[in-house]
């Protein structure tokens, strides 16, 4: 590709509206995009002392009037969607502490049922739900296309298939040794040949997912969702049909905030077992990733970056999704989650 690695690597941040309560509650706003690539931190200093504010760039920044459809606009995610289209893999994820609004970004707040009614075309869709009209409205003026997909839940790294609302055993993560990547052994691939076919298995799986949770009593925002959407597209060339075979892994990730950072290192991710080693991996990962000098890549040190070796690097375009919540209340966490997306550039 002749690209820098870390150049796959787009990294954006969301700040959300402050919610009613916080409203009521007469909390402050502390976190603003100041331009396109800025985010500004307004930092108490302690009584009588005043402000200082620290600014953090990123690829782009979107504050709390970012509607739904301009994020997804602008975001990065169509230039995705091309790659698969082209054949290679790409991923998305939402990071970001509980409440920050990783699942409004990647899901939208439409509830299961109403979108197994009624579709999509709500303004509250998130980024699924728009990438799977935008892939098939691209490529029904290109090219047929087939796909399947497969979603599931890693929670302190065991995974579950999201498809399967009765066996909620955990399945084991092997190695492909000719293929060179990581399987889940015995998961369940869903058929798909039209929008409302994925959304269909997509609302099932989150139905599941909640059932799942209430059942083996999780606290579903300590584990990590995960769809992938595998691609099939056709194109007729002069000289026949090309197929190719792209991939898209969209993660809303657990939320970040049981993460511990050692006090002796600054704000450095340190590990504290198994509840968030997927986190604090995919952390290393990126960073190794977009580090010139460019160490291993630990992918085999979590199950969620062993499912995602052959998504992240290499040909792979990725967009890291910060999220945040504007409210002085959640100040620490927030700068800690700029931190994390800092890093990761
Ligand atoms: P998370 O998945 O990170 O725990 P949620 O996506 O569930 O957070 O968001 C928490 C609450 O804030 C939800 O009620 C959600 O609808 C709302 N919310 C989050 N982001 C936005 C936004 N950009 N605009 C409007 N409401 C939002
Ligand atoms: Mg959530």
């Amino acid at each position: 590709m002749g690209l820098r690695e870390s150049e796959n690597i787009r990294v954006i941040v969301r700040v959300r509206p402050l919610d009613e309560r916080e409203l009521r509650r007469g909390e402050d706003e502390n976190i603003s995009c100041v331009r396109a690539n800025t985010v500004q931190v307004a930092e108490q200093n302690g009584k009588g002392k005043g402000q200082k504010s620290v600014a953090y760039q990123f690829d782009r920044c979107f504050g709390p009037e970012c509607t739904q459809e301009l994020l997804f606009e602008e975001c990065g995610v169509l230039p995705l969607l091309d790659h698969v289209l082209e054949g290679y893999s790409s991923t998305i994820f939402a990071y970001g502490p509980t409440g920050s609004g990783k699942t409004y970004t990647i899901t939208g707040t439409g509830s299961v049922d109403r979108i197994l009614r009624n579709g999509s075309g709500d303004v509250s869709d998130g980024i699924v739900i728009r990438s799977v009209e935008a892939l098939f409205s691209k490529v029904a003026s290109r090219s047929p296309l087939t796909s399947s997909m497969t979603c599931v839940e890693i929670y302190n790294e065991s995974v579950l298939d999201l498809f399967k609302s009765r066996d909620k055993q955990h399945l084991p993560v092997k190695f492909d040794t000719m293929r060179g990547c990581f399987f889940v052994q015995d998961l369940s691939y869903g058929k798909c040949a039209s929008e409302e076919e994925i959304l269909k298995l997509y609302m099932k799986a989150l139905k599941n997912r909640s059932v799942a949770g209430h059942e083996l009593n999780r606290d579903s925002s300590r584990s990590h969702a995960l769809l992938t959407l595998y691609v099939d597209s056709m194109e007729k060339q002069e000289d026949g049909i090309v197929t190719r075979h792209g991939k898209i892994s969209f993660v809303d990730l657990a939320g970040s905030e049981r993460l511990e950072y050692s006090k002796s290192e600054g704000s450095t991710l340190k590990e504290t077992g198994a509840i968030n080693k997927s986190i604090f991996t995919l952390g290393k990962v990126i960073s190794s990733l977009c580090d010139r000098k460019r160490t291993k890549v630990p992918y085999r040190d979590s199950k969620l970056t062993q499912l995602l070796m052959d998504s992240l690097g290499g040909t792979s375009l990725t967009i890291m999704l910060a999220c945040i919540s504007p409210s002085n209340t959640n100040l620490s966490e927030s700068v800690r989650t700029l931190e994390y997306a800092s890093r990761a550039k």
